[in-house]
């Protein structure tokens, strides 16, 4: 028994005493099957969403045009969708419709692979229409039906049949590779923004490093925004890095402009993490690194982002040509100076524009910014105690007002 599908019985039971039918289906089934860690579960059922929020006490309707309806318990919350079929799809996108069905084969058949098609009754009774049990066993990715067709009806299961390789370890299916490979080019319709969903669980799958000749094999990032400005022979695709990390080292390695982020429509918040790192890395690819320049890295990046990008500059320092500098680049060096450092901020210095400016008796004006940045570094290098006396004192000492 799984505490996570035991969480959900009560939800089926509760739409089988009303007359309906209801399976656990999707992602969690897969997983309960591959013993991996199960994430959240689905429930499919012949319910209407209509049927589903009157059976019970607290429902939301998240797609409710969709079939999707959220179920909340006492601490969790399940996706409920009514039984469905696609409607016509248009431009290799979404269905442009979607139709409620009573029969569960019918809602496994629009499902992409056989292992996402596999529905699981509330006494764990498999019923598998398309032998996902078996491709699991055998380690094959399947599309449910004929490949070209599923492919060309939602190019974003290309970047799903990716993905789940690269999570899995599996092989594509000849046919359903092929199929991906020949359709490959419809990834342009997609919304970049679904694609990227893709690409993040792609980069941090167990198995990326079989992907890479997967990925190039067929020819996806030449329809892929960003990734097709990239010289496609030598696309690096890192292991044990995100997406962040990963994006970062392709702007290092191939000088790309940070505008050219733009195109990934990503968050402003992602876009700074990514032009961070790519500054560091250009920071570590400098000959000669000092311990001085350590520690103003350490300060300014913080410990974890540092022991992050040297992990994965040792890792990858072939492909990236960074050399570590093992004796003042490592874990320990970088806690030593971290637990060393005199302030975390600018913030905790002990003197501020006020101070200044009736210290000085001068109004305030770009030279404090100017002051305060000479005074941080000095901290920093420990040249100078974060007294307001000595900070003072310092600023007499070394900088001309
Ligand atoms: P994850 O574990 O990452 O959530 P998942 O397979 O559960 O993977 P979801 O996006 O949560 O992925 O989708 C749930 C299920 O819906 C899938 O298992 C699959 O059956 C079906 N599905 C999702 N996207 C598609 C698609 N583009 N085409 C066909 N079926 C899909
Ligand atoms: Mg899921």
């Amino acid at each position: 028994e799984y505490q996570v599908f035991e969480d959900a019985k009560w939800i089926i039971e509760t739409l089988e005493r009303n007359g309906h039918q209801a399976y656990f289906v999707g992602g969690s089934v897969r997983d309960y099957l591959m013993d991996k860690e199960i994430s959240d579960v689905d429930i499919t059922t012949s319910a209407v969403p209509d049927e589903v929020e009157q059976l019970f006490v607290k429902t939301l309707p998240i797609g409710k045009e969709h079939g999707t309806m959220i179920v909340m318990g006492e601490n969790q919350q399940f996706e409920v969708t009514t039984f469905r079929k696609d409607g016509d799809y248009v431009d290799h996108r979404r269905p442009t419709s979607v139709q409620f069905v009573t029969d569960l084969y019918e809602d496994v058949a629009r499902r992409d692979f056989t292992m996402n098609a596999i529905a699981m009754d509330k006494s764990y009774q498999l019923h598998d229409y398309f032998n996902g049990l078996n491709d699991i066993q055998s380690k094959i990715i399947k599309a449910v039906g004929t490949p070209i067709d599923r492919m060309e009806e939602d190019a974003l299961r290309i970047m799903r049949g990716v993905r789940f390789q690269a999570q899995t370890g599996f092989a594509l299916d000849h046919d359903t590779k092929d199929a991906m490979h020949q359709t490959a080019h419809s990834l342009n319709a997609i919304a970049i923004e679904r694609i990227v969903v893709e690409l993040k669980k792609m980069i941090q799958g167990q198995y990326i490093h079989d992907t890479k000749t997967t990925a190039h094999e067929l020819e996806i990032f030449k329809y892929i925004p960003f990734f097709k400005e990239i010289n496609q022979t030598s696309i690096f695709m890192p292991e044990h890095a995100h997406f962040n990390l990963w994006v970062a080292a392709l702007c290092y390695l191939y000088e790309l402009d940070l505008t050219s982020l733009n195109s990934l429509k990503i968050s402003n918040q992602e876009k700074r993490d990514i032009s961070s790192y790519v500054q560091l890395l250009i920071s570590l690819s400098e000959n000669n690194i000092s311990k001085q320049d350590m520690i103003h890295l350490v300060y300014t990046y913080h410990r974890d982002k540092m022991k992050e990008i040297i992990h994965f500059i040792s890792e990858h320092d072939a492909q990236l040509n960074i050399s570590i500098h093992p004796t003042i680049m490592n874990d320990r060096v970088i806690d030593e100076i971290y637990d060393k450092l005199p302030i975390y901020d600018k913030s905790e210095l002990q003197i501020n524009g006020q101070i200044l400016m009736s210290t000085f008796n001068k109004k305030g004006g770009p030279w404090i910014k100017d002051i305060l940045n000479k005074v941080e570094q000095a901290v920093i290098n420990l040249k100078v105690d974060n007294t307001e006396n000595d900070l003072i004192e310092w600023v007499r000492e070394n900088v001309k007002i």
